[in-house]
């Protein structure tokens, strides 16, 4: 009797573990194709990358975050101080949007990026901070950071 109880207890403190390990489903973050930031707020989603000459890349995505082709999507980019944010316009170049000028001085500031499916549509907004140091942790720079260290 003793021998059979025990074995019940050894299976349920198997299985028990086995039930704890269940983790919660949360999304993973992860980079874009060129190791720029997704940009969420809209479908198909797009990479936001800043180059070496600090202007502004937008590639489209597809389904699986690959660089897909720009479907006609309108987007400007108003950066720096809420009261004097300097304002970035694109223009298509080689399947990507690239601005035509540049970020304002500093590596940490608000953005806001306007997207329009198309030039007449309804804008969305994705606004976040735009630190441009590297993370330590994951390589990317902090505004594409995918570690949440
Ligand atoms: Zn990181």
């Amino acid at each position: 009797m003793k021998s059979i109880a025990l074995k019940l207890l050894t299976a349920l403190a198997l299985t028990i573990p086995a039930f704890a390990a269940g983790e919660p489903k949360h999304e993973k973050k992860v980079a874009g194709p060129n190791g720029g930031r997704v940009l969420t707020a809209v479908e198909p989603h797009l990479e936001f990358l800043v180059t070496k000459e600090r202007k502004v890349e937008i590639t489209a995505l597809t389904g699986d975050l690959k660089a897909g082709k720009l479907s006609g999507q309108v987007i400007a980019v108003f950066a720096g101080e809420r009261s004097q944010p300097t304002k970035l316009e694109f223009k298509e170049d080689g399947g990507r949007l690239v601005s035509s000028n540049a970020l304002p001085k500093g590596n940490d500031f608000p953005v806001s990026v306007s997207i329009k499916p198309n030039a007449s549509g309804k804008a969305v907004y994705e606004k976040f901070n735009l630190n441009l140091e590297v993370c330590p942790t994951c390589k990317y720079a902090e505004y594409a950071c995918i570690c949440a260290h």
